[in-house]
């Protein structure tokens, strides 16, 4: 059987092959990365000989053998693994998907910034040095209310980032209806005792009153802590006491009180009809100390956890050393700051911020695209068949579980192919494409697909079609 291995060239032979040198040149290669390729082939080859699973029998087949599977090892390591792909979902806030899309005018920013040097810790009025906290907290404060805001890494960060600084080694009071799961990954109580902070659980899953908090309070309480219970909607008999009693409670016993907001709503969704969740102004108005949300839910920016509340603890914050662990980078605040500009200005403005668009775009705005979509492809499938389609989709992203978007879309129908391998095709285009399986069949749900992204869908769908 090892003699059956020896049709295999050594390496720097293989290395002078000509075809593999084109390739070298083609996809400008250093010696090292076409080394890399060349081996990683040949030592598959060795164990599908020795496995019996291939037949080489001469020198020459062994040859070929390397070369095309090396140009197929190169392309596959050389394309990107973070691709963009057409999230047909309809869940505008996708957490597998990337969540919130940038809006074009904040990538610009980023491009801009990134392309240049740029202010992002330098005052040029002054000529001196200055802080990334002060570029994007006079419109936090703005949009929030807030005496004062700042932001890190992401809301988790911004979770254990005040837990830290201001419970550790205390306890802080969370009613037991709020510590949730969040995806799997975030963990109320598990961030609570990494920080070292002593939880203490109050009230029944479905049930918490004041008096429920009034009663742990002792000299080793410092933090009430509210959470927004985002990725679920409980029905039935349940009662959680509201923000305005815990502030005040909290201020009565000089506690701090610290709303982890989750998604945390700075565009006035309720105006359209969508939810019952209060803006973060109002959460700050009712007398919440702190509270904290993240950029990419329904904020509609890039991945960061905004902070904001009293000016004595964001100082505070500011001054911690987890500050510069938990710090962001420069592109994450040029998208930040171009989102929050979108937001305070006219309405319009706001709905150039995708997640806005994509939450409050009506249905029949959806069906006058997908009845536009099926009359330009009316003639060019053979296989491939469409038919418009009532939807209902969701935000997403543990936002507004309880709100069901009337949406419009197609679902697609091909013969004699299953479902499985027709959303394999899909995932497999040059920008996948992400469907959604409802009562077997596959959904393209418009509320996630933008305009441009039709075109694509619809090249992909020609290459798809001649396939079949
Ligand atoms: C999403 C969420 C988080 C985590 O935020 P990330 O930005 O994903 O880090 C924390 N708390 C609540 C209530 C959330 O909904």
């Amino acid at each position: 059987m090892t003699h059956s291995l020896r049709v295999i060239p050594p390496i720097h032979e293989l290395l002078q092959q000509d075809k593999l040198l084109e390739i070298k040149d083609d996809y400008h290669l250093s010696d090292a990365s076409l080394k890399r390729g060349v081996q990683k082939v040949t030592e598959s080859l060795r164990t599908l000989i020795l496995k019996e699973e291939i037949q080489l029998n001469s020198r020459e087949e062994a040859i070929q053998h390397i070369i095309e599977q090396t140009i197929v090892w190169i392309h596959e390591y050389y394309s990107f693994k973070l691709k963009p792909v057409i999230n047909a979902t309809g869940t505008v806030l996708h957490t597998n998907l990337g969540r919130a899309r940038i809006a074009e005018s904040a990538l610009m920013h980023m491009v801009e910034v990134g392309r240049h040097y740029s202010t992002l810790e330098f005052d040029e009025t002054k000529g001196e040095r200055g802080s990334r906290h002060s570029i994007v907290e006079e419109y936090l404060k703005e949009l929030t209310g807030a005496e004062a805001a700042m932001v890190v890494n992401n809301n988790a960060a911004s979770v254990y980032m005040i837990l830290s600084a201001f419970a550790k080694g205390k306890e802080a009071i969370v009613s037991r209806g709020e510590l949730v799961e969040i995806g799997g990954s975030f963990r109320v109580s598990s961030i609570m005792e990494e920080s070292g902070t002593i939880l203490k659980e109050v009230g029944t899953t479905n049930k918490t009153h004041l008096n429920d908090y009034k009663q742990v309070i002792n000299d080793n309480t410092n933090m009430i802590m509210k959470v927004h219970t985002s990725n679920f909607h409980m029905i039935g008999f349940t009662e959680s006491v509201e923000r305005e009693e815990l502030s005040h409670l909290a201020k009565q016993h000089n506690l701090i009180c610290y709303e982890d907001l989750g998604s945390g709503m700075v565009y006035d969704l309720t105006q359209h009809g969508i939810g019952q969740e209060p803006l973060v102004k109002q959460v700050i108005e009712s007398g919440v100390d702190l509270v904290s949300f993240s950029g990419d839910k329904l904020l509609g920016g890039p991945q960061v956890g905004v902070i904001a509340g009293k000016k004595q603890y964001i100082n505070q914050l500011k001054k911690h050393q987890l500050a510069r662990v938990l710090r962001v980078d420069k592109l994450s605040y040029a998208a930040l700051e171009e989102t929050l500009r979108l937001l305070l200005r006219a309405e319009y403005k706001s709905l150039e911020i995708p997640t806005v668009r994509d939450v409050t775009i009506s249905k029949e705005e959806l069906k006058d695209r997908v009845l536009n979509f099926l009359k330009r492809t009316n003639e060019i499938f053979n296989n491939v068949k469409f038919a418009g389609v009532d939807l209902e989709s969701k935000v997403g992203g543990g936002t507004l579980p309880e709100v069901v978007l009337p949406s419009y879309g197609l679902v697609l129908k091909v013969e004699k192919v299953t479902i499985n391998h027709l959303m394999y095709k899909l995932r497999g285009m040059e920008m996948p494409v992400i469907a959604r399986v409802e009562n077997n069949q596959i959904i393209f749900d418009f509320r996630t697909i933008s305009h441009e992204e039709e075109d694509i869908l619809i090249k992909q769908l020609v290459v798809l079609d001649d396939s079949l």
